[in-house]
């Protein structure tokens, strides 16, 4: 059985009939990182889906290595507090690449019952709410891109040959492992292909509410390199490994559900965005700058977003154009109709780029933002006058600190977010303060973690 039980009797029945053993109750980090319990199946199905687990809050301040730079809400002083883990019973699966687990996802409060300001869950579902006060439920789906590497992190191929089915069939068996894994974790899989990168993949994952695809990306990234490492490979989602490959990236699609269940982009003119569009993508172009951060959260995201890379440079909307930061898909009448947001690196956690999005998106909306003329051509010779979006954490930092997107997703948490990124900046000037070369410093630092 596959798919994802929406309450705990389903997950109950799922698990007798799957025979697991043990449940991993998973919370999501800053990082993107899935941490969490194993719990017995047993415990969590008499006990542990009602009582919870704790966990250290120092997880919601972690860099990618696990080091805790100084941070103003958790630290010493607070003592490092445990974080109550309430799990989420309607988002329960069971793995078939693992016989005997099953995961639900879970959120953290804190010590006085309330959403963690720190958790990127707690950060989502306030922005799900804050797109549902607006009379619309949002829809997402993910792009997840990825280089396959030998146990040396070497990629697995040292030739491009985009989207080839007779081309690199060796690794078509790990692949093949990794769509059934996705699948029978619940996670809808569109497609894959080999991307423009030498030994890089992309797998499609199907469109899920916001909570649920945010969910499904952090463990999509899970399933795919556990996968990899059972072939005997592993798989890296750091946005720039080698700073001559293309980098991976994490495209997200966005659509809004309205009152009467239908796309509300759905009645666009054939190449023309109806109102709702225009003004949803009036609010991504708007809080642009201050969501690459969220994007590029460390020195090497930002060595992205370069020209003719395929990664978006300038602030800017268009149709099917990949030099695009906001490509929108506007068919006449299409309930596939949608926006494509492709400034995020792999990296990205999802739960924070979606909520950026929403809350930049919800803007636009509440405010009737105009998105501007529509790009076309090649953006990055010819971006006419359009922002040029931040290539360097410093200034990813500074657009987003104090902005009107930081405190519309929480002062707390984009103090601390902040606080987190900042403490990179020394390390990358000390180990590697070239803005466009990726070392072996920044590899070491980041391709596992990532
Ligand atoms: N690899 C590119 C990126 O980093 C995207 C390529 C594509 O259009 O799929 O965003
Ligand atoms: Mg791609």
């Amino acid at each position: 059985m596959s798919g994802i039980s929406d309450s705990i009797e389903s997950f109950r029945a799922a698990a007798a009939e799957a025979d697991i053993h043990t449940v991993e109750v998973a919370v999501p980090d800053t990082q993107g990182h899935l941490r969490g319990k194993r719990v017995p199946a047993k415990r969590f199905l008499e006990n542990t889906f009602e009582s919870g687990a704790n966990i250290a809050d120092a997880m919601f301040v972690f860099d990618m290595q696990n080091d805790l730079p100084d941070n103003e809400f958790v630290n010493m002083d607070t003592g490092y507090l445990d974080a109550h883990l309430v799990p989420d019973n309607s988002t329960g699966r069971i793995f078939s690449h693992r016989p005997g687990y099953g995961l639900v996802f879970a959120d953290a409060v804190n010590e006085h019952g309330d959403p963690h300001p720190l958790a990127p869950r707690s950060v989502l579902a306030a922005q799900i709410e804050r797109c549902r006060a607006a009379g619309l439920e949002p829809v997402v789906a993910t792009e997840l891109e990825f280089f396959l590497c030998n146990p040396d992190w070497t990629p697995v191929q040292a030739h491009i040959q985009y989207s080839s089915l007779t081309d690199g069939m060796e690794f078509e068996a790990v692949l093949a492992d990794m769509r059934s894994a996705l699948l029978g974790a619940g996670i809808e899989v569109e497609g894959s292909n080999a991307e423009y990168g030498a030994g890089q993949f992309e797998i499609n994952a199907g469109p899920a509410d916001a909570m649920t695809a945010a969910d499904n990306t952090v463990l999509f990234k899970s399933i795919v390199k556990q996968v990899a490492m059972q072939h005997g490979y592993k798989a890296t989602f750091m946005p720039k490994p080698w700073a001559e490959q293309s980098g991976s990236g994490m495209h997200v699609h966005t659509s809004l559900t309205s009152a009467d269940g239908k796309n509300a982009f759905g009645d666009c003119s054939e190449g023309e965005p109806n109102d709702v569009m225009r003004a949803w993508m009036g609010g991504l172009l708007e809080h642009a700058e201050a969501m690459t951060l969220l994007g590029a959260p460390t020195s090497n995201g930002p060595k992205r977003i370069r020209p003719y890379t395929f990664a978006p440079t300038h602030v800017c909307w268009g149709l099917d154009n990949r030099t695009v930061l906001a490509r929108c898909i506007a068919e006449s009448g299409s309930s596939a109709n949608r926006v494509e947001f492709r400034s995020a690196g792999a990296d990205a956690n999802p739960y924070l780029i979606i909520a950026g999005i929403l809350a930049a998106g919800t803007d636009g909306i509440e405010r009737n933002l105009d998105p501007g003329a529509m790009g076309s051509g090649d953006m990055y010779g010819n971006p006419g006058d359009c922002t040029a979006l931040p290539t360097d954490l410093p200034g990813a930092i500074a657009a987003f600190e104090g902005s009107e997107l930081a405190s519309r997703l929480g002062d707390t948490f984009s103090r601390s977010y902040v606080s987190i990124a900042q403490a990179e900046l020394p390390l990358a000037a000390e180990n590697n303060p070239d803005p466009d070369d990726v070392n072996d410093w920044e590899r070491e630092r980041f391709i596992e973690h990532c």
